[in-house]
């Protein structure tokens, strides 16, 4: 019986995932259709550069020894070393992986960023371990990647259930592994760490901030601004919060989200502030916020609103309830949140759909001004770091919106089309050894 259940288990998460590569790959075959890539690009580009999985063994608080799967997929690296975060959630493993570190091959390449992409994790669940379970999980998960990764070959970042502390850990493990005379030189092999511990100030709001810059922009493009414009996000972690948080500091009132707990909604508004201070005190959860409704999580996808800010995980919006959408404006804050058929579901509906390559890229971009910071031995100042992200972010979103309507295409095509295109260059400009 319960081997049963294992396989069934199996078999529902493979369907999933199989969804994730089959999405990524079908966004990729339209764009690199449009753009007409060469043969033997699109051939490289479609399967990834190198993917590591390790087994480690580390010791739980009561003494027994648990042997844990990670995974580092590095999918390319034409355009510079790879670059992405480390998931610890049920869902990882390798086909979410691979898709995952697509995106960021993207992703980077539309930034205009000099990385590639990657992507890793730890198939697990962190709220079933401890805070010390968890250092000496991903302690030790550094130590078996060992020089798989590294400042200037790929470089880790917080990505779902990761955060600065984590990446804290995997610096202090790295650095403590290398000869002495390298050791403070390293601090790069990751970003997203605490700024005093050669993090940068802002990175912690950067993919939100992102998120709610893209919407701006959006807006403004269309004349409008976005003071009383309703708002629902699904997710209330370090993307929906700070994508909120601006949001509501420019007018805009959060009226549903939904969390991995439940979903809540208030018509006359939820204050961002207010409701992230109740996590705090509720193990992180939205669930039973007082000044909201609990409301079932199929109505959350229908709750009326202007715009819809997935900043959860893949696969999220599908045929089954993109037709309950009203937002006008989906903002992709999580990757990979709509599957293909929801996708088509929604520009039919006249949904326009700011990818998530473009959307999120906040985050990795803050990534690169921090790797930049530690390489070159500086402090940079919020002002500088916000200042200079709304610039990169202004110059991605006008280069993609303008492509897509000279090409009369959607936003996320012409967002694959340019970041496919200077990765094609590369190789052009430099051949295939040997
Ligand atoms: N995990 C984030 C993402 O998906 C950030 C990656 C990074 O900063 O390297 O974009």
């Amino acid at each position: 019986m319960e081997l049963l259940t294992k396989n069934l288990n199996s078999k529902t998460k493979k369907v999933l995932h199989r969804g994730m590569m089959d999405n990524v790959m079908e966004q990729f075959n339209r764009a690199a259709n449009h753009i007409n890539l060469q043969p033997n690009i699109r051939k490289i580009l479609s399967i990834t550069n190198n993917e590591i999985v390790v087994h480690f063994p580390v010791k739980m608080d009561n003494g027994n020894v648990e042997v844990f799967k990670g995974y580092r997929v590095q999918h390319n690296n034409a355009l510079g070393p790879y670059k992405g975060g480390l998931r610890y959630h049920s869902t990882v493993d390798i086909d979410a992986t691979r898709a995952l570190a697509m995106w960021m091959t993207w992703k980077t390449s539309l930034a205009g960023l000099p990385f590639g992409g990657g992507k890793g994790g730890i198939q697990i669940n962190p709220l079933k371990y401890s805070k010390s379970e968890l250092e000496r999980i991903t302690r030790r998960f550094t130590f078996a990647l060992a020089d798989n990764i590294g400042p200037e070959h790929d470089i880790p970042a917080p990505d779902v259930n990761t955060n600065s502390q984590t990446m804290a850990w995997i610096a202090d493990t790295y650095m403590s592994t290398r000869p002495p005379a390298e050791r403070s030189a390293n601090q790069h092999v990751v970003t997203g760490k605490p700024a005093g511990s050669g993090g940068l100030e802002g990175r912690d709001r950067a993919t939100g901030f992102g998120v709610y810059y893209s919407i701006k922009l959006w807006i403004n493009n269309n004349n409008d601004t976005l003071k009383n414009k309703r708002f629902i996000v699904q997710g209330f972690g370090n993307v929906g919060y700070w994508a909120a948080f601006f949001l509501e500091q420019d007018g805009a009132k959060l009226v549903a989200v939904q969390d991995a707990f439940g979903s809540i909604q208030n018509p006359n508004g939820i204050q961002v502030e207010t409701l992230f201070e109740y996590t705090k005190s509720n193990n992180g959860s939205i669930v039973d916020y007082p000044e909201a409704s609990i409301i079932d999580k199929d109505v959350f996808f229908g709750v009326d609103c202007d715009i819809f800010i997935p900043a959860a995980l893949g696969n999220q919006i599908t045929k089954n309830n993109a037709p309950n959408i009203k937002a006008k404006l989906l903002a992709e804050g999580a990757n990979g949140p709509t599957n293909i058929e929801g996708e088509a579901l929604l520009i039919e509906q006249g949904t326009t759909i700011i990818p998530d390559i473009l959307c999120n890229s906040g985050g990795v971009i803050a990534s690169y001004f921090e790797w930049l910071q530690n390489r070159n031995g500086e402090l940079w100042h919020m002002e500088d770091v916000m200042d200079k992200l709304k610039h990169k972010l202004k110059n991605s979103f006008d280069a993609v919106a303008t492509y897509a309507q000279k090409e009369n295409i959607d936003m996320r095509t012409a967002a694959y089309c340019i970041a496919i295109t200077r990765i094609e260059k590369a190789y052009v400009q430099r051949g295939i050894f040997p």
